[in-house]
């Protein structure tokens, strides 16, 4: 008898389906190619979960009657080949999580800005009073959060990969803030594929439902349009409606953010017409957008030295993140870039680079592709593997007045963790640079 949940992947999600399926009394096991990290063990132990590591048990795998799969397996892994040629029905964390929630659902996906905009919806409403809760690719399950509580609202971050195995998901709001190209390798180099997959966003959504898009971006428009999709509601934010900041319809009232950047009067546009379709008053979106501070690594200014300002852009991964950077600089910049390149194409950034940068310091083992792509452009580029000489290296250049500014383009991989760890080496090397700059004033 088919009676049994399996998860394939004891990440997050996993962990989070598993609490979620227990929580509903269904018969559930995990299972993981890998060993599970120790603090998710302890929570399968501690809720009775039964879990397998190391590689999975095929039979088992086969009889089940639903399968719970991890947003990073690919279908070529063994175990979804196994389920799929037995017929298990196979879902995302997402899905399952959408199937077990009557919450409406204000859900993002994107290339760039997710996080933001997420985290911004879920303050402004939190700040109104609203019984909401926020997850996904947000650092918290979507599945962790309902096993704990049902929520009347649930703003949710979305990557592509989660929004991969959704099948009756439907967003009540879906926000899609632009695609550019990004885990190319996750779709066969294949741009088309990887559109599709964002966009899977608006399945499902009916005539009672809002699309919230970028209006400048092809990408979008041009599978939107290609889409039979019933009568949504679509809302266009394009730059004329935020290019001169950000506007309310009451017009004793003005809208202020701490956000800093084009790109981010983007997201906060979008989360102001996602805020309206809510319900909310242009007074509850201006307290709760006045308050939002944005979450580390995302052009976070770390502090002054001499004059000169350092911010922490570690999250700009890819070269799109690095242009709005880039473009929000007024000062001369020190830019410190590299790290494992996805295949860049620095051609869109080349004229800011010329316009903006006085010195890149790369720092990485894989200098080459921007010593390529800037060696005729900018006059003096510094190599380093270590974050210290960076930083020293930077200051050197710096004068009062500069920017000295970590957007790397790429990956972390080759010297750091994840962009977090990058990040916060970043902000350590700042501070003791400062330590040592006020010691010897
Ligand atoms: P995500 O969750 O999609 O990775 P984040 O909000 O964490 O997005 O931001 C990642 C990087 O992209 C940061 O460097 C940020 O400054 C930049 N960014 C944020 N919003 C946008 C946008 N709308 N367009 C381009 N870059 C953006």
């Amino acid at each position: 008898m088919r009676n049994e949940i399996v998860i394939v992947g004891a990440g997050e999600s996993g962990i989070g389906a598993a609490l979620l399926a227990k929580k509903l009394d269904q018969t559930v096991y995990v299972t993981d190619a890998g060993l599970i990290k120790e603090k998710y063990k302890e929570e399968l132990i501690n809720n009775k979960i039964d879990f397998e590591e190391s590689g999975h048990d095929f039979d088992r795998l086969q009889n089940a009657k639903l399968a719970i799969v991890s947003p990073g397996i690919p279908d070529s892994a063994k175990p979804i080949q196994v389920l799929m040629a037995n017929g298990v029905e196979i879902i995302s964390e997402i899905e399952y999580g959408y199937r077990n929630t009557n919450a409406t659902i204000i859900a993002i996906t994107g290339s760039n800005g997710k996080t933001t905009t997420t985290g911004l919806i879920y303050h402004i409403l939190r700040d109104a009073e609203y019984d909401v809760a926020v997850g996904g690719n947000y650092g918290i399950a979507m599945c962790r959060v309902l096993a704990e509580r049902q929520p009347n609202y649930f703003v949710l971050e979305l990557s592509s990969f989660q929004l991969e195995k959704v099948d009756t998901f439907k967003a009540d709001i879906a926000i899609i803030l632009n695609i550019t190209p990004d885990h190319l390798d996750r779709y066969e180099y294949n741009m088309d594929l990887y559109v599709e997959a964002k966009m899977n966003i608006v399945n499902n959504q009916t005539k009672e439902n809002t699309i919230i898009y970028n209006g400048d971006d092809k990408n979008i428009q041009n599978n939107l349009n290609n889409r039979i999709l019933p009568s949504t509601r679509r809302i266009q934010i394009s730059t004329k409606d935020y290019i001169t900041g950000l506007v309310s319809s009451d017009t004793d009232l003005v809208f202020q953010t701490q956000l800093k950047g084009i790109h981010n009067l983007f997201n906060a546009r979008c989360a102001i017409a996602a805020s309206r379709q809510i319900g909310l008053t242009e007074i509850q979106i201006a307290s709760g957008l006045a308050t939002f501070t944005n979450m580390a690594h995302r052009m976070e200014s770390i502090t002054v030295i001499k004059g000169v300002q350092y911010i922490n852009d570690s999250k700009a991964t890819n070269v799109d993140a690095v242009f709005y950077a880039l473009d929000a600089m007024t000062t001369p910049v020190i830019w410190i870039a590299g790290g494992a390149d996805k295949g860049n194409d620095y051609n869109q950034i080349e004229q800011l680079v010329k316009k903006k940068v006085k010195v890149l310091i790369c720092l990485t083992a894989y200098p080459e592709p921007l010593t390529t792509a800037f060696g005729n452009v900018l006059d003096e580029i510094v190599i380093t593997e270590n974050v210290d000489e960076a930083i020293k290296i930077a200051a050197h250049y710096a004068e009062d007045g500069d920017t000295v500014l970590l957007s790397p383009a790429c990956a972390s991989f080759d010297l750091f963790n994840n962009y977090m760890d990058r990040g916060e080496q970043f902000r350590i090397s700042v501070l003791n640079q400062l330590r040592v700059s006020k010691s010897g004033s």
